[in-house]
């Protein structure tokens, strides 16, 4: 009873995802709600802690044998102070999650952004593992990005940095979310690609597409647009394609910075399509990059999957807070 288990803790706009780990970071407990819009900051808070609580039933672990919780938050925040600037879902603003945690737990608690602690899971059980520079993608409603350089999560000066989602990769592209044109998310997101797909559906040109999902986007995901390539909807692979080329010509330019060995490229469209996305990024990249980078750099498909964000956030709350 003596050994120590670690909580990772995805805390996403839809849902939250509380998993217990072992010391070997083994998962042995987890509870999964949704992330309903309540409003006040307390209701929010007591809402994390259930599903902590509930994830340590679960793994039959009491709190007192906790020895840290690690948390990845999908939206802008203090890394030092763990407060959550903007958590709209929860009709917060300015919340002081590490200390509310930290009291209510009795344990250190380390919050990070949700993208950089699945890169962070990836580097230490998962695709990137070993790594001196891996970078992350993930392509999903936006384009999220990370980097775990020499084992730390990069990171700017109490914010987190690589916002890939928007590097201008086509200057005569659409309006992107956050108000500028061109930049990659509002390219290459699987939401871009479902949108665009919607539209040739519409117009009758993906007629394999139509059966299976129909011209609403909402019905429109990866493994419906997966599906609609298989069964011949050209014009679906051509919108795929011309994502990951995107995506690689985004890598190209990480590539240049940072030299990263290995690029992981995550979210559901990769993972429904991982051969041609990673193929066809890999290539578009290795296209552009200056020759001495030319196969420098490995890309490939991310292996977590959803658990990602709640290793990674578990495994940093380690790394910070070391194993004492
Ligand atoms: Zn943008």
């Amino acid at each position: 009873m003596s050994d120590k288990y670690w909580v990772g803790f995805d805390l996403g706009g839809t849902k939250m995802l509380a998993t217990v780990f072992d010391s070997e970071f083994k998962p042995c407990g987890r509870e999964r709600k949704k992330t309903k819009g309540h409003a006040g900051s307390e209701t929010g808070v007591v809402r994390i802690s259930k599903t902590i609580r509930d994830a340590l039933a679960d793994a039959e672990i009491d709190v007192g044998q906790v020895a840290g919780i690690g948390v990845g938050f999908a939206g802008p925040l203090d890394l030092e102070k763990g407060v959550l600037f903007e958590a709209p879902n929860l009709g917060w603003t300015d919340v002081p999650l590490k200390d509310l945690l930290e009291n209510d737990f009795a344990c250190p608690v380390v919050v990070a952004n949700d993208v950089d602690a699945g890169v962070f899971g990836e580097y230490k059980f998962g695709a990137a593992r070993g790594a001196r520079c891996a970078i992350g993608i993930f392509p999903g409603t936006g384009i999220g990005g990370g980097c775990v350089y020499n084992g730390t999560i990069l990171s700017g000066k109490n914010r987190s940095c690589m916002e890939i989602g928007h590097i201008e990769v086509n200057p005569a592209g659409p309006r992107c979310g956050c108000g500028q044109i061109g930049c990659l998310e509002a390219v290459a997101s699987r939401l871009a690609v479902a949108a665009a797909a919607a539209q040739a559906v519409y117009r009758g040109q993906a007629p394999a597409l139509m059966k299976i999902a129909g011209s609403d986007l909402s019905n429109i995901r990866s493994g419906a647009l997966a599906q609609a390539i298989e069964e011949g909807d050209s014009v679906i692979e051509t919108f795929l394609r011309t994502a990951a080329r995107h995506v690689g010509v985004a890598i190209a330019t990480v590539v240049h910075l940072l030299a990263p060995d290995i690029v992981v490229l995550g979210g559901g469209l990769v993972e429904a399509l991982p051969a041609l996305y990673v193929e066809t990024a890999t290539a578009a990249a290795n296209e552009r990059v200056l020759p001495s980078f030319v196969d420098t750099f490995q890309v490939k498909a991310a292996e977590l999957g959803d658990d990602a964000t709640v290793t990674g956030a578990a495994a940093w709350a380690n790394a910070v807070v070391g194993t004492a």
